[in-house]
């Protein structure tokens, strides 16, 4: 990586953030992440003024670099981790086990024992033998019931494979405290990407009807996990994140007011669009002259970084040097070879018309799932470089 020279041309990028503004000024020799602690660091607080007196645990898998890790927990954050090496890269960052929640479902037993080793009081369950695992390699601990939760309106739902239903539930709590664990509360994940507070009325509704039964059932749950799902701006705009945090805690605090502690853990909120992607266009094609659409072939796709475009769920806004000139609709692509590594089609992206080979581009706020979603060198590609500023 170079950085511009002084007088160099100006970047004909508009508007920028901090993180574009520095690739702006750069050269990479590949796709770079550059990721704008500070940016993390305020929009933590930001959250965080609107969570209110919910503890924020921030998903380290959205992205665990180093530096937002020691960022976070320099701010008093506390960390989500979902494996071994997570829960290390948290303590490295100057975490405690005591702030670290295990909140994978699916756990190795060597890792449970890794984690209670390390001071981890808290893991995650939605099935009898993962209760079973946590009993013996982390006694005494306390375990929190994930739930499944229908009717997700969210961008990149994560409901199917994880969580248990109303009445397993009620069972897991049960085999918890016989086990001699803390049957602690319950946890649900309204859905990554859940773009208006509205959207987690059915959902709360749901997790309140399962909070009544379990209290009725004679456990004394204290915790509440309301996980992650705070939207970043991606094609639509969303609410700012302090808003969107006070709309969520509202409908909270009306549900659960004997909740004795509440945590959420948000990832892409957190993360997302402290990030920017500085990344070339290396081709531009009509297939025939028939072509509706041109193809644009980036240095990046699905394999080195986009993965969420998978569905083209996650639309990245793009900016490039020529924004502002005429444009028409183009089908996005990465540049490796597999037919599948195609990101945008159904819905083809508006760019300029003299967009050419060689063109810089950048891909907005996408700090979040990028670097670690990177394969290890699929066609030789290496994985997305990663700069914190
Ligand atoms: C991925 C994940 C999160 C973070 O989700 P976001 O939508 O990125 O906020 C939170 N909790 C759990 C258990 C997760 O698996």
């Amino acid at each position: 990586m170079t950085t511009l020279p002084e007088g160099a041309r100006a970047p004909r990028f508009a508007c920028l953030t901090r993180a574009e503004r520095f690739i702006a000024g750069s050269r990479f020799e590949r796709p770079t992440l550059v990721i704008d602690t500070e940016a993390v660091a305020a929009r933590y607080r930001a959250l965080a003024a609107g969570l209110g007196r919910a503890a924020i645990h921030y998903a380290v898998k959205a992205n665990p670099h180093p530096a937002i890790l020691a960022r976070l927990a320099a701010e008093g954050c506390r960390f989500d981790a979902a494996s071994r090496a997570e829960i290390e890269s948290c303590i490295a960052a100057g975490a405690r086990g005591a702030d670290i929640s295990f909140g994978n479902t699916i756990k190795r037993p060597a890792d449970i024992a890794f984690a209670h080793a390390a001071g981890v009081r808290l893991f995650a369950a939605d099935a009898e033998e993962e209760i079973d695992k946590i009993a013996a390699h982390a006694p005494g601990a306390s375990v929190y019931i994930r739930l499944a939760v229908a009717s997700s309106e969210a961008d990149w739902p994560l409901s199917r494979k994880f969580g248990c239903a109303p009445e397993t539930a009620l069972a897991l709590l049960d085999r918890a405290r016989a086990l001699g664990l803390e049957p602690a509360g319950l946890s649900f994940h309204v859905g990554s990407q859940t773009r208006a507070p509205s959207m987690w009325r059915p959902v709360l509704d749901q997790v309140a009807a399962v909070w009544a039964a379990a209290r009725a059932a004679g456990h004394d749950l204290r915790l509440l996990n309301i996980g992650g799902g705070f939207p970043a701006a991606y094609d639509s705009a969303v609410p700012a994140p302090r808003t969107y945090a006070e709309g969520v805690m509202a409908q909270v605090d009306a549900r659960f007011p004997d909740a004795r502690e509440i945590m959420a853990e948000p990832g892409r909120g957190l993360v997302a669009e402290a990030g920017a992607i500085g990344a070339e266009v290396l081709l531009v094609a009509r297939k025939s002259p028939m072509d509706l659409h041109r193809w644009v072939y980036l240095d990046i796709g699905r394999f080195s970084g986009l993965a969420e475009c998978e569905g083209e769920a996650i639309r990245y806004p793009i900016l490039t040097e020529k924004d502002g000139e005429a444009t028409g609709p183009c089908i996005l692509a990465g540049p490796s070879c597999d037919s599948a590594d195609v990101l945008y089609e159904r819905r083809p992206v508006m760019l300029p018309l003299s967009l050419a080979a060689g063109d810089r581009v950048i891909i907005r706020n996408a700090g979040a799932y990028t670097s670690t979603y990177a394969s290890v060198g699929f066609n030789g590609f290496p994985p997305l470089e990663v700069v914190a500023i």
